[in-house]
């Protein structure tokens, strides 16, 4: 049930079509796993919170540092050597105190990524390749959806992760990508928009998702373009010849 305080914070986009109070009891019963709290994090933790999705689960081990605050606007300057997840889970609760934050302090391994994930929609707000893998690999066990995002400079990207359907995280990326990228705040921005948005969509079941579809933003030349995603058939997660229960 939705109280009066909810239905007062969300009547605005409950006037949407495909949404209303029924819209709305689906993303207070949601359970949506957000690994990262930087710059991606930020955005997509902001927007799945005013929204009204019911239980947010963060996953980070680091501490906010000076050089994060160009683009991480959920931690402000007083959050320095706070853990990032507690420094979220404060901002997130003043934003929309109607719904559940969970923060958890930990790094994204094999033995702990099944727990972290356990029945939520997985969202992708990290900056290395082996965590994201790490992720793909848990989504695709748990045949739940991935959402993914990634930027570079003025340059992001982001897919959407439907196990048994579409291409996975592993049929896009072979390499590892480099390790500290350049980043300007307001690309994160644009992408986490575009994941907590077809986090929205998937839970209220409307639109078209970004299934196969990768979009390319360019924030240089203004441009959005789509890659075609196919899945790869020898992939190691998703392909013919998958095998999640071995190693890595
Ligand atoms: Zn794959």
């Amino acid at each position: 049930m939705l109280s009066n305080r909810e239905l007062s914070r969300y009547e605005r986009q409950m006037l949407i079509p495909d949404w209303g109070k029924s819209g709305q009891r689906k993303l207070k019963k949601a359970g949506v796993l957000v690994a990262g709290a930087g710059g991606l994090g930020s955005a997509i933790l902001t927007y799945l919170a005013v929204a009204g999705i019911g239980n947010i689960r963060i996953v980070d081990s680091d501490r906010v540092e000076l050089g994060n605050l160009n683009r991480q606007v959920l931690h402000t300057d007083k959050d320095i050597s706070r853990y990032k997840v507690d420094s979220a889970k404060e901002k997130l609760e003043l934003l929309n105190p109607d719904i559940k934050v969970e923060a958890i302090k930990a790094k994204i391994t094999r033995s702990n990524i099944f727990k972290l994930v356990g029945n939520y929609l997985i969202v992708d707000a990290l900056d290395n390749l082996p965590a994201r893998l790490l992720l793909n690999r848990a989504a695709m066990k748990t045949v739940l959806p991935l959402f993914h995002g990634a930027v570079y400079g003025f340059e992001g990207r982001a897919t959407t992760i439907i196990p048994g359907k579409t291409a996975c995280l592993r049929c896009l990326y072979q390499d590892v990508l480099p390790g500290k990228i350049p980043v300007v705040g307001v690309t994160p921005a644009v992408i986490g928009c575009i994941q907590a948005t077809e986090v929205i969509k998937y839970i209220l079941g409307t639109g078209n998702l970004l299934e196969d579809r990768l979009l390319v933003y360019d924030g240089l030349s203004m441009k959005f373009s789509e890659v075609k995603l196919k899945k790869n058939p020898d992939c190691r997660d998703c392909g013919n010849t998958a095998d999640l229960t071995g190693k890595d």
